[in-house]
């Protein structure tokens, strides 16, 4: 079994990420695995260089550890392999233009993002002048995943319901979808535990794994973190950060039964890892 964190270094962790980092540690833990950390740090513009050392420092606070360590900004050969595998096609679309044609035909489907009309696979429809971004020709089928949290199962016609999707972007940069599906086949990954927020990808990318001929992964998605008002926690809503909990003096013993009990473990005021690797056998594995 080899698990992994997967953060994008673009700011201060919160208590959401950190509970993420915690579960998939302890299902990988659990199971005497091997536990990566990834930093998903391609798009660069977004990037904030103190978040690599502030996110390793969070982890070894709440008493995590790792195996091997990655930066996707210094494996773009992979992607780029990757990439030259799949049937794509230069996209010179703009986002108005998406826009305005979605909003000429019958639109998208309800609870999913727009889904681009094929434009540019006619090529006299593209601009020459233009950067362009490439598209995967997605299949014509769909793609069913079953998720080993929830027990739900996703299922989506990418054709109708996401439309020929983005791998590399005009500026170059190789696309979130395509770069975490290359990853985890190159790295061997045999578990994905994230937030719920990317249960909705999990089609597009078990779509890119079956074409691209790599095992698909088991999936599971955990809950988001909410604030009292049931807001999502976020890292731009102002969400306390672990960085500020830690320099603050906070107990990580005591943030650690917090974690827990939010996800409703019995736990006492305070929780070691090796109690929470059990409670994770118990309650999650069984
Ligand atoms: N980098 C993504 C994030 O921070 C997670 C990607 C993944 O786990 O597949 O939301
Ligand atoms: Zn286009």
């Amino acid at each position: 079994m080899v698990g992994r964190f997967a953060p994008s270094p673009t700011g201060p962790m919160h208590l959401g990420n950190l509970r993420t980092a915690l579960l998939a540690w302890l299902q990988v833990r659990a199971a005497g695995g091997r536990f990566l950390l990834r930093f998903e740090d391609l798009d660069t513009g977004r990037v904030r260089g103190a978040a690599y050392q502030g996110t390793r420092d969070d982890l070894h606070w709440l008493g995590l550890d790792w195996d091997a360590e990655y930066r996707q900004s210094e494996r773009l050969e992979v992607y780029a392999a990757a990439l030259a595998r799949l049937d794509t096609y230069p996209c010179t679309c703009t986002r108005s233009e998406i826009a305005a044609s979605i909003q000429d035909s019958a639109g998208a489907p309800h609870g999913h993002e727009a889904v681009y009309p094929g434009t540019c696979r006619d090529a006299a429809k593209r601009h020459p002048d233009r950067p362009a971004a490439r598209r995967w020709r997605v299949p014509d089928e769909t793609v069913c995943v079953c998720d080993g949290w929830t027990g739900a199962d996703l299922c989506q016609n990418l054709r109708r319901e996401v439309g020929d999707f983005v791998v590399q972007r005009g500026d170059g940069v190789y696309a979130y979808h395509l770069a975490v599906v290359a990853d985890d086949a190159d790295m061997g990954v045999t578990d994905v535990l994230r937030g719920a927020d990317l249960w909705e990808a999990a089609p597009r990318q078990a779509a890119l794994q079956r074409a691209l001929g790599y095992l698909r992964p088991g999936y599971w998605h955990v809950p988001l973190m909410t604030d009292f008002g049931g807001e999502r926690l976020a890292k731009r809503g102002g969400a306390p950060s672990v960085q500020a909990l830690r320099e603050g003096g906070a107990d990580p013993g005591v943030l650690r039964a917090d974690l827990a009990r939010s996800l409703g473990w019995p736990v006492g005021k305070t929780a070691g890892l090796d109690e929470l690797i059990g409670e994770f056998r118990r309650s999650v594995m069984n």
